[in-house]
């Protein structure tokens, strides 16, 4: 038997079975070797009978004295008695449903009996005891003593029984006894599997053999046993994500990018003309940054902050001295609403220094320097961009799609971009292009030595540190986690149902004060089967257009109202937003296009329905929304669900006021992919690791990180196989 062979040919593996472990992805003996059990069941104590006790979760070993099969007089079903004795005294089995036990065990024989005790005025009793014959191939199997000399010396010869028992995850008809079994002829070919950790790696990483962990991981011997396998195949998953993230990172550091120099009496001059003094954090994340773009090789970094902490300014540094240095940047957004507004943040920080364009589908303007915006063609901000008269272009992905040629791009820089993927990244690096050069990037082709932009990716998803080492393992991080002095947290509150109507009492005495609120509900609309839009309380499905009926017409009918959703054209969005902006519409109600780093001062109410249809993520970025000025802001969760996980949820939601802390609650409680969206971290792939392992998701960042490739070649060759294995994409 080696790893390849098929499972047809092992014992008792008919065509039937056969085609049920195909259904498990199961065909080989590897495969069945690298099926994991999803958890366990503890019936390693072997008792003797006399020291059962109720409520014990044990083992007994013993003779069959009496097995018998009758139907029971009512249920109709099969009832199989056992009674099972050692030398100390008898246990009373009883199974249900299933009478061919008494074909299989004998009287006389000498059997294991694993299960749950319970006691009556006969005694001991087990109820559909787990059961197997011991192997009779020991001497010593005739005393009631020898399972306890076996424990004692280390021996677990067991497969169902007296043992931590492994349990799979099996359907379609396949059984944990099957499993086992076949387990337990596949431990033949275990010592086959290759190690790829080098022995030096597997001593600072502190973990045990690849062959010894996969043995153990199915049979542990011990709890310490198991511990130490899962350990081992926890890291096998983080690290190899780690250095998948590494060997993007070196071959992009092998490339060259333009030096861009420190400019420091110009900066400073800028940080002097804000108004205000840059935290102590903004000042760390800038030096970071700067120092990246000195060095003559790309800058991949990524720029955390929570919402608010400011993370604009320390971009525009960054911009600015680009500018200084003769390169443009290109400053990305996912979307309009937020390419515009940061365009307008420029202009005011930056636009008696530098030339700005703004460039979406559909908005194209242009500010040069002392002149106002000023609306020119598509065509012309092109033009302008090629022959390097611009030095900041903000824009949407139309800047990819759209034939943008920069006479010489030295900065990349992307807000917002909620798609995690490394593959994302090498796709936009790629398109990028500085002067004639074509960038797209490959590891290959990393030897030539091109010419790359830095690359700043900015977010404000609350991002925990050790979900960032996994999913950014190619990036360097800088984090902002530190908010400008004067901000008053967000007063959250769960509100229920029957005080709905005070809420909106509030919400009209905010707006009576001059502040504005917005109202985001999880859906755009409901259509019924007439094709008429809902706007009665029939479906509780809460949409943005039946919330602004309601609102507009039954609650708050002399204000003015306002809606927002995606599929808006983006002109129209764009006109709600300004109104907004300039205080003519009250309230907004809208889908989570709002989400991402939109910036209205004024408002300060942040009112959400279906709350649990969002990650604690996601409602942080709602609630961010409305700290943006001095105005007390307040943020009012509504739910219909009455699920003890929810309420428990939002209350989370309401009682911390850190992005990072609500984000780590949500992916520890509800994993990555339902927090973030369809996040290509990698994560899905895990079978073992969890954002639980904190640790050993730092000690894989920590060894990875500068890992020799050369020397250590196995890794190469692991994670190229891993990548062609599970599809990233
Ligand atoms: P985000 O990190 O969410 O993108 P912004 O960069 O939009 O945050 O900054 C939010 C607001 O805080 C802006 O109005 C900005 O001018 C202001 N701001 C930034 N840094 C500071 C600071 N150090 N002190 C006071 N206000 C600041
Ligand atoms: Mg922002």
């Amino acid at each position: 038997m080696d790893l390849l062979t098929p499972v047809s040919q092992l014992n008792r593996v008919g065509k039937t079975l056969e085609k049920r472990l195909r259904h498990l992805g199961i065909e080989t003996v590897k495969d069945l070797l690298f099926y994991f059990p999803f958890r366990y069941e503890d019936y390693s104590q072997v008792v003797l009978i006399k020291d059962l006790r109720e409520g014990m979760q044990v083992s007994v070993r013993g003779k069959v004295e009496l097995i018998a099969s009758k139907r029971s007089p009512r249920k109709r079903t099969i009832i199989t008695e056992a009674v099972v004795a050692d030398e100390t005294g008898q246990l009373r089995a009883v199974w249900f449903g299933q009478p061919f036990i008494a074909k299989i065990l004998k009287t006389g024989d000498a059997v294991y009996l694993s299960g749950k005790v319970t006691s009556d005025f006969f005694g001991a009793q087990m109820a559909g005891p787990a059961y197997e014959r011991v192997k009779t191939t020991s001497s010593e199997t005739t005393s009631p003593l020898a399972p306890l000399l076996c424990k004692e010396r280390g021996i677990v010869d067991t497969t169902h029984t007296a043992r931590i028992v492994p349990m799979y995850s099996v359907t379609n008809g396949i059984t944990n006894k099957q499993l086992r079994f076949l387990l337990s002829q596949a431990m033949r070919a275990v010592g086959q599997i290759k190690e790829w950790l080098a022995e030096d790696l597997r001593d600072r990483a502190e973990v045990m053999g690849l062959a010894e962990a996969i043995k153990a991981i199915h049979f542990p011997e011990s709890q310490d046993d198991l511990k130490h396998a899962e350990r081992r195949l926890k890291f096998d998953e983080l690290f190899i994500l780690q250095l998948r993230g590494e060997m993007i990172r070196q071959a992009i550091k092998k490339s060259i990018a333009p030096k861009i120099e420190f400019k420091e009496k110009e900066t400073k001059k800028f940080v002097d003309s804000l108004p205000f003094k840059l935290t102590k954090k903004q000042k760390i994340a800038a030096w970071e940054i700067l120092r990246d773009l000195e060095k003559g090789e790309p800058m991949n970094r990524l720029l955390e902050g929570d919402v608010g902490s400011g993370k604009t300014v320390v971009a525009a540094m960054a911009m600015y001295n680009a500018a200084l240095n003769g390169f443009q940047t290109a400053l990305m957004c996912p979307t309009e609403i937020l390419a515009r507004q940061h365009f307008e943040t420029l202009l005011e920080v930056l636009g008696d220094k530098v030339n700005i364009a703004l460039l979406t589908s559909s908005q194209f303007l242009i500010h040069l320097i002392s002149n106002s915006p000023n609306k020119i063609s598509k065509k012309k901000i092109i033009e302008k961009i090629g022959n390097g008269e611009i030095n900041i272009i903000v824009g949407t992905q139309a800047l990819l799609t759209e034939n943008v040629e920069f006479k010489n791009l030295g900065l990349v820089i992307v807000d917002e971009q909620h798609r995690f993927g490394v593959e994302q990244r090498k796709v936009l690096r790629g398109k990028m292009r500085v002067g004639e050069q074509d960038l797209s990037l490959t590891l290959s082709s990393a030897e030539e030595r091109e010419q790359v932009p830095h690359f700043l990716s900015m977010t404000a998803t609350p991002i925990p540190r050790s979900f960032a080492l996994i999913v950014f393992g190619d990036l360097d991080l800088s984090i902002i986690d530190e908010m400008p002095p004067g901000r008053k947290p967000v007063k959250t509150r769960l509100v229920e149902p029957r005080h709905r109507e005070k809420a909106y009492q509030f919400i009209r005495e905010q707006v009576k004060q001059g502040r504005q609120a917005f109202v985001i509900c999880p859906l755009i609309d409901v259509v019924t089967t007439d094709n008429r839009l809902q706007t009665t309380g029939t479906d509780d499905r809460k949409t943005v257009m039946a919330e602004y009926e309601k609102l507009k017409s039954k609650i708050f009918s002399d204000l003015k109202i306002g809606f927002l959703h995606g599929k808006l054209k983006s002109a129209e969005k764009q006109a709600t937003m300004e109104q907004f902006h300039k205080g003519t519409i009250n309230l907004l109600v809208s889908t989570s296009v709002i989400e991402v780093g939109v910036n209205v001062p004024n408002a300060s109410v942040m009112m959400i329905e279906g709350a649990e249809k969002f990650g604690l993520a996601q409602l942080h970025q709602f609630r961010g929304r409305v700290c943006r000025s001095t105005h007390q802001s307040y943020c009012f969760l509504f739910t219909d669900s009455d699920s003890p996980k929810v309420a428990a949820r939002l209350k989370f939601f309401e009682q911390h006021t850190s992005g990072f802390k609500v984000a780590e609650y949500d992916l520890e409680n509800r994993g990555p992919g339902e927090v973030y969206g369809t996040a290509q971290s990698g994560m899905e792939n895990f079978r073992l690791a969890t954002m639980k392992d904190g640790q050993l998701i730092k000690l894989a960042r920590d060894l990875a990180r500068g890992i020799n490739f050369q020397k250590y070649s196995a890794l190469r060759d692991k994670v190229v196989e891993w990548e062609g294995r599970v599809h990233l994409e």
